[in-house]
């Protein structure tokens, strides 16, 4: 079994990153950043997101498993103190996987049958470059409604304790095959309306929004954000492909909500 291991980049990561991949080699597993079995991720749910993206091309021969340096994460769960268990129990392989499901986002533009395909991990927005953001948003072929507002945000069972929440859409949990659309600050009157609460999707349902009246977003994929020019539509379902996390001990995803959003 090949592993590699990822840092936040700060002193603590390094350094816990280091003896890491010392004692998985003290246990005869070898180092391969290229094509990992398994990626242990130093830092906090933002290295995860990087991880993610840096191995998106081979998740169907790549689990992960998270250490956090600082508070405790949703996918950074395990403390540098375990980290001599997390070891042990990874070099006696095989180890329980489970999966999570992952958004997938097909951008298409005005000329030349172009498209870009994304995965995210926690979530896509959707922004207006200038302006309020209108869009005409399609649910499984039909018109659902006219969106005028800050924005839109689609996200994932995993991803809804992030920037989900802050739009009070509710916390999912990632055994749903799902997607979630959240509004930012919708315009509600007696000529704009909107149904104003988040929607949850299951798989094969498709989610289109339609550019009204502009052709240029700012679109983020989980941490990267990027500015798309004329922009036909945007699609978003549930992917086909998942992340797989290494399972070593029981957290379940309730307790974690709570540890992290109540008392730990
Ligand atoms: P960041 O600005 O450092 O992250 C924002 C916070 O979100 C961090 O505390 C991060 O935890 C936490 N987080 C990330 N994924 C999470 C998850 N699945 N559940 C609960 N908390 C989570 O940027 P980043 O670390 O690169 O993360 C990018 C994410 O930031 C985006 O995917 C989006 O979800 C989130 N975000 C949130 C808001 C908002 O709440 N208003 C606005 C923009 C973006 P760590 O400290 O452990 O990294
Ligand atoms: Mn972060």
């Amino acid at each position: 079994m090949k592993f590699a291991v990822t840092s936040k980049g700060d002193a603590k990561s390094n350094a816990l990153m280091h003896k890491m991949r010392t004692y998985l080699q003290d246990f005869n597993l070898g180092y391969d950043e290229d094509q990992p079995d398994i990626v242990v991720s130093i830092g906090g749910d933002g290295t995860l997101l990087y991880a993610f993206h840096r191995y998106k091309n081979r998740l169907d021969k790549t689990a992960f498993v998270g250490v956090h340096t600082g508070h405790l994460g949703f996918y950074a769960d395990w403390t540098p103190e375990e980290i001599e268990k997390l070891v042990i129990a990874l070099a006696k392989t095989p180890f329980q996987v489970v999966e999570y499901p992952l958004l997938e986002v097909i951008v298409r533009y005005q000329h030349g049958g172009r498209e870009s395909r994304f995965l995210a991990l926690n979530e896509s927005t959707v922004k207006s470059v200038e302006g309020t953001l209108v869009m005409d948003v399609e649910i499984s072929g039909q018109h659902f409604e006219t969106f005028r507002g800050d924005g839109l945000c689609l996200s994932t069972p995993s991803g809804s304790t992030a920037y989900n929440k802050a739009l009070g859409g509710a916390i999912i949990h990632p055994s749903f095959d799902a997607i979630q659309l959240a509004e930012m600050a919708s315009i509600n009157n007696r000529v704009f309306r909107t149904v104003g609460s988040p929607l949850l999707l299951p798989a094969h349902h498709t989610c289109m929004l339609r550019p009204v009246n502009n052709v240029n977003f700012q679109i983020t994929i989980d941490h990267l954000s990027l500015l798309h020019e004329d922009v036909k539509l945007m699609q978003f379902r549930v992917a086909d492909e998942k992340i797989r996390f290494a399972r070593f001990r029981r957290f379940p995803f309730w307790k974690r909500v709570h540890d992290s959003f109540i008392a730990e």
